[in-house]
């Protein structure tokens, strides 16, 4: 997995003439093969965080290295999920996985194998052919799922991707995960208000707590847990 340097990162929006801001002087690292979990209430800077680490986001102050080299715009070594799967409705689930997969340089043959392989990964043997309608919404998230794993990023990105799921679908999803990043061994930053769901996933849990004046202090813990 990855290691992730982030350094004094600071970011501000400007709202209605006036800057707000969603981050102050944040540092915090990831190392390779963690699992860190960004955890907060609404609005304290969880997703602004993420975003400027996978690169959407470039206007910001302060440093953000991946592996030593600083995170300049989205890259195959990076995947991410969302909330909301956000899969093309026009494309099947292999289809919507290989987009994905579209600047990597590999054969169509091996573009083919590892979509299939991603496919059974995330528990969807059988849904290939299926387009987004047809499948539940835990099924649509493990597409999502695996749409980010196709690259073999080296560090996966999670906004609250079980926060629209019912409970037993987002119980499974979260053991699944698990279960994933146990095989994978790439590095996760996994976003969530779920208390709950931090202390099951994260090897370290990062608290993002808002301070009068909005912007978040850091509590940094670090789960102790038999590791197998
Ligand atoms: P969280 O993910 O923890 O809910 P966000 O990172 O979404 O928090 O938001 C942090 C703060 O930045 C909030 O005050 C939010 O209103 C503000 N913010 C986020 N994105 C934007 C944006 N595109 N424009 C203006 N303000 C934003
Ligand atoms: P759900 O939102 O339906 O609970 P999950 O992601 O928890 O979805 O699905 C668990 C497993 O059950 C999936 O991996 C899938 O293979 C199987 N499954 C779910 N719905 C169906 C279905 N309509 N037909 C066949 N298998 C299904």
């Amino acid at each position: 997995g990855a290691r992730l340097d982030i350094r004094n990162v600071s970011k501000s929006f400007v709202v209605n003439g006036a800057a707000v801001e969603a981050l102050k002087d944040v540092s915090l690292d990831v190392a390779a093969g963690e699992f860190v979990v960004l955890l907060g209430p609404s609005g304290c800077g969880k997703s602004t965080l993420l975003r400027l680490v996978a690169g959407l986001d470039r206007d910001f102050r302060g440093s953000i290295s991946q592996d030593g080299e600083p995170v300049a715009g989205t890259s195959l070594d990076r995947g991410i999920v969302f909330q909301e799967p956000r899969l093309f409705p026009w494309a099947t689930v292999t289809q919507n996985i290989a987009l994905g997969l579209k600047n990597a340089p590999l054969s169509e043959r091996a573009k083919r194998e590892t979509i299939a392989a991603h496919i059974s990964l995330v528990g969807l043997d059988g849904f290939a052919e299926a387009y987004p309608h047809q499948l539940s919404g835990g099924m649509a998230q493990r597409a999502a799922i695996a749409r980010g794993l196709v690259n073999r990023p080296r560090l996966l990105l999670l906004d609250e991707p079980f926060g629209a799921l019912d409970a037993l679908t987002r119980a499974r999803l979260q053991l699944e995960l698990q279960r994933i990043w146990a095989h994978e061994k790439i590095s996760m930053i996994l976003v969530t208000h779920d208390v709950d769901e931090a202390v099951l996933l994260g090897d370290r849990i990062i608290v993002l707590a808002p301070r009068p004046g909005r912007v978040a202090r850091i509590f940094d813990v670090t789960v102790p847990r038999p590791r197998s």
